[in-house]
């Protein structure tokens, strides 16, 4: 029989390592991909929604392009891992059995970081960190808003998913509001003291949205110490926050089922190996993207796909004796600020024995001029179409 491998979670890191094993051991390799959902709706451009550049429907990918691509494709959710025996148990009853396991679970909440948030109260407060109808609901949310109400966030701590995410987001809400609630404002609550790209959004809030946005991070409000959802209100150490609409974006972990199979270490994530993305704690294993302790590379739905590229190198090499190169991680996270105005940050890394780490960086600089800008911009469009095609198929 043909080796198998098993993959767990058909999203930026799964689908990618799914679809280019089945593409390049030409049939040697029997590829089952597990994910429960039927359409996989991108976090990523989740942003660009909000502000209205992109229609909701854009963001969806559904599994057809793997199925024909030769993956087996199994709706369902994977309950629990035997690593001993190999074999994944499906929430619908089956084990199935595998030589190498790829898990790419993405992130899980730590729903004790915040008192008085719990996943209850996640349609009162959205935290729209997983991609699909959290994130029409809080644009929703944001459209209904009373005018000259107040919308709060609540960033999280790091590490998190999409580093500049929370901060492209109040850009896209407030080129929202400042067309159709312009005497609205908006209240970061941030956990840490400094954030990805903090300049270039400074900047373009400043420019694009004067007198909008207001950043507090700790230092000014002694941290946020509790929720009150009944009430909308955030009580940080020194005052009390009033929200219109609350956007609470808890501390995260890796997703459930990596915990569950033993994959984590005091983090809440998993150590790898930093050439094959093996797990630290069992060479049959694989971990992908959000849910993997990858080193200087963020959280990203780029750096999940350019892992999944190096650990589709190493499964092959070792189910079907293929070679192997170096690999190359790379990642890019582009941001909108407002229409046109895109900036980004990325860099190279190399696996050294310890740790994936970052070799090259670049990053946008304030004082753009609006032509760069706009270039940026249309770089993320043209990344957006390939790496979801990359991905899906
Ligand atoms: P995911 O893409 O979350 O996929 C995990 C999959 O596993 C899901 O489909 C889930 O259903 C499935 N799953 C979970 N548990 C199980 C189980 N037990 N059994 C079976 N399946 C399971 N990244 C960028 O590169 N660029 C951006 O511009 C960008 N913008 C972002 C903006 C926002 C607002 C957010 C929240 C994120 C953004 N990201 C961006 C980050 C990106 O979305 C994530 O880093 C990326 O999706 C991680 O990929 P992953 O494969 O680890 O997890």
């Amino acid at each position: 029989a043909r080796p198998r491998l098993v993959v767990i979670g058909g999203g930026a890191g799964g689908a990618t390592m799914a679809r280019y094993v089945a593409r390049d051991a030409g049939g040697a390799v029997d590829v089952v991909l597990i994910e429960p959902t039927r359409t996989y709706y991108t976090c990523f451009f989740s942003n660009l929604y909000l502000g209205g550049f992109r229609d909701y429907d854009s963001l969806g990918h559904g599994y057809g392009g793997l199925a024909t691509g030769g993956v087996n494709v199994v709706h369902d959710t994977a309950a629990g891992v035997d690593r001993d025996a190999r074999t994944v148990r499906l929430a619908s009853g089956p084990d199935i059995a595998y030589d190498a396991l790829a898990v790419a679970p993405g992130i899980d909440f730590r729903w004790d970081s915040l008192p008085g948030y719990g996943v209850e109260h996640q349609n009162a407060m959205p935290h729209a960190w997983k991609g699909g109808s959290q994130t029409q609901l809080l644009k929703a949310q944001l459209e209904a808003m009373r005018p000259g109400g107040v919308f709060v966030m609540i960033a999280p701590p790091n590490p998190y998913r999409c580093p500049p995410g929370p901060y492209e987001r109040v850009s896209m809400a407030a080129h929202l509001l400042t067309q159709i609630n312009p005497t609205a404002k908006i209240i970061v609550l941030d956990t840490k003291k400094s954030f990805s790209k903090q300049a270039l959004f400074s900047e373009g809030w400043a420019q694009h949205y004067p007198g909008m946005v207001d950043w507090l991070p700790p230092s000014i409000t002694e941290g946020v110490q509790r929720i009150d959802v009944a009430a909308m209100t955030v009580e940080t150490g020194f005052d009390s926050f009033k929200a219109d609409v609350a956007n609470v974006i808890p501390a995260q972990k890796a997703g459930r089922i990596a915990e569950a199979a033993g994959l984590t270490d005091d983090s809440g994530f998993c150590p790898i190996v930093p050439a094959t993305m093996q797990s630290a704690l069992d060479e049959n294993v694989h971990v992908l993207g959000d849910a993997a302790i990858a080193g200087d590379m963020p959280k990203s739905g780029f750096s999940a796909n350019s892992q999944a590229k190096a650990a589709a190198m190493a499964v092959r090499a070792r189910l079907t004796g293929s070679r192997v190169f170096p690999p190359r991680y790379s990642n890019t996270c582009w941001s909108l600020i407002a229409t046109d105005d895109g900036v980004k940050v990325g860099a190279r890394y190399e696996a050294t024995g310890e740790k994936i780490a970052s070799v090259d960086s670049f990053i946008s600089q304030t004082g753009e001029d609006a032509a760069l800008r706009k270039q940026t911009y249309e770089e993320s469009l043209g990344w957006y179409a390939g790496i979801t095609a990359d991905m899906f198929g």
